[in-house]
């Protein structure tokens, strides 16, 4: 990776959007009354938003002047070929079904492909693809090796599947329970961490030998083949489009959340290598649920900024300089002596609650805590991965069940911030350092049954 201060960002800025912080006092009585909850903040009460990275790029010149020439004819418009073309050309794929985020291809997918009781294994599915599995009544089998699951560790491919457990996996159930093989890449779930192109070729070796589909998650795959390149030997001098090209080759097919890494506001899409039966079976759910072969869903303006977002996507001066942001602000909290997840993965910088506040056990919330302490010092909105997130109440006895770890994560939306706004993230921390002793935890009040973070409310304690 450059130095980061060895160049500037790759664009310069021809429209902005003014962001205002608001005073200390306001902030107090907004997340107040937000119970406590950043998911209930309007968004313009927020300073810097780094709620997630999915749907909050910056488009470029290029994808606006492309949204201009939207073909909205209902069958056949141009800019369905044009993101067909662009598809073929980036992934080696001929078959496109463009759909209206990366869920709905999830869904498409699913419906194709499994049935009840079977196990849907992959490194480590993405919370939407665990949904879908268990809306058909199967398993999401997650199989990440075990140096992806300790925060501490540093791992050049924390995202890498665990090869042996998963022919183990295929032979004992029998290969047939397992209608297909996801790969995330990067993977989301374990914080942005890569698959290398060593376990994508021999993931591909297995799938063959047992006969199953190997679908790739590709909602962040051009920050994926960013990292092979740079941690991964024999890849140091070839382009990403071409790392992406043998990435995508020992798949069968992929889904996107066109929300990442395609810097758009909206959008998806599944798309299959060369199986046509496939693709006539998908798009018979696709018109039921989406929309007709050549829109799924979006308007003909959002698939040509799709077709081009997907390019600008796989340059790599815009990667350097998105990847460097991310490790920019890493490195400003280590400075400050915030301890984070190592090695910081693609779209964000993971703060690890419970050693940063080792006071509040987690009865208290941690994470909830510090994210909310964010929000009151700068007007700077995170997000809680911790016991909010992922522990749930045991509905026949009670109790609480707890995750293994209480994380805040600071997603960045690309292209939308610059480092000084990183700067003023890195110095709400250092002003909470200070004080951090006297944060309070807090507990729920309110709880929907699934999913509870979303609309949870709070009292501090
Ligand atoms: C965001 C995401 C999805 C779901 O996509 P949406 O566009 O939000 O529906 C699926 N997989 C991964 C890895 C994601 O990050």
């Amino acid at each position: 990776m450059r130095s980061r201060d060895s160049y500037a960002e790759p664009y310069r800025i021809k429209m902005i959007e003014p962001i205002r912080q608001k005073d200390r006092q306001a902030r107090e009585k907004l997340i107040k009354e937000a119970y406590y909850n950043l998911f209930n903040l309007k968004a313009e009460d927020v300073y810097i938003d780094l709620l997630t990275d999915s749907g909050t790029s910056a488009m470029s010149a290029n994808q606006w002047s492309g949204m201009m020439i939207g073909d909205e004819s209902y069958a056949g418009c141009d800019n369905f070929y044009n993101l067909r073309d662009a598809i073929n050309d980036i992934f080696g794929y001929s078959y496109v079904v463009p759909t209206h985020q990366g869920r709905a291809a999830e869904n498409i997918l699913m419906s194709m492909f499994v049935d009840e009781k079977q196990d849907v294994i992959g490194n480590m599915h993405f919370d939407t693809t665990e949904g879908h599995i268990r809306l058909r009544k199967a398993n999401p089998v997650n199989l990440v090796i075990n140096e992806g699951l300790d925060p501490e560790l540093d791992h050049p491919f924390k995202g890498n599947i665990n090869l042996e457990s998963l022919e183990k996996t295929l032979q004992d159930n029998g290969p047939e329970r397992a209608p297909l093989i996801i790969m995330t890449v990067t993977c989301n779930s374990n914080g942005g961490q890569p698959v290398s192109m060593e376990n994508m070729r021999e993931v591909s070796v297995l799938a063959k030998k047992y006969k199953r589909p190997l679908i790739i998650d590709a909602a962040r795959y051009a920050e994926n083949c960013y990292f092979i390149k740079h941690r991964e030997s024999g890849y140091a001098d070839k382009s990403i489009r071409d790392i992406a090209r043998e990435m995508f080759s020992y798949a069968d097919g992929c889904t996107m959340s066109s929300k990442k890494d395609a810097l758009v506001n909206i959008g998806g899409f599944l798309a299959f290598k060369d199986n046509e039966d496939w693709y006539e079976d998908a798009v018979q759910i696709q018109i039921c649920y989406e929309g007709f072969r050549t829109y799924g869903g979006l308007a003909g303006r959002d698939l040509e900024a799709l077709a081009r977002g997907l390019y600008e996507g796989t340059e790599e001066d815009y990667l350097e300089d998105r990847i460097g942001q991310v490790y920019y602000l890493g490195g400003k909290l280590t400075e400050a002596d915030v301890p984070i997840i190592k090695p910081v993965g693609g779209h964000g910088v993971f703060v690890d609650a419970a050693r940063f506040l080792p006071h509040l056990p987690q009865t208290k919330l941690p994470a909830q805590a510090l994210a909310v302490e964010l929000y009151r010092e700068a007007g700077i909105r995170s997000i809680e991965l911790g016991t909010s997130t992922f522990g749930y109440t045991n509905p026949e006895t009670g109790e609480e069940v707890y995750p293994p770890q209480e994380l805040v994560r600071l997603a960045i939306p690309r292209r939308a911030y610059t480092d000084r706004h990183m700067d003023m993230v890195a110095k709400a921390f250092e002003g909470i350092a200070e004080r951090k002793s006297n944060i309070n935890g807090l507990k729920i009040i309110y709880q929907a049954k699934i999913l509870r973070h979303f609309t949870a409310r709070y009292e501090m304690l």
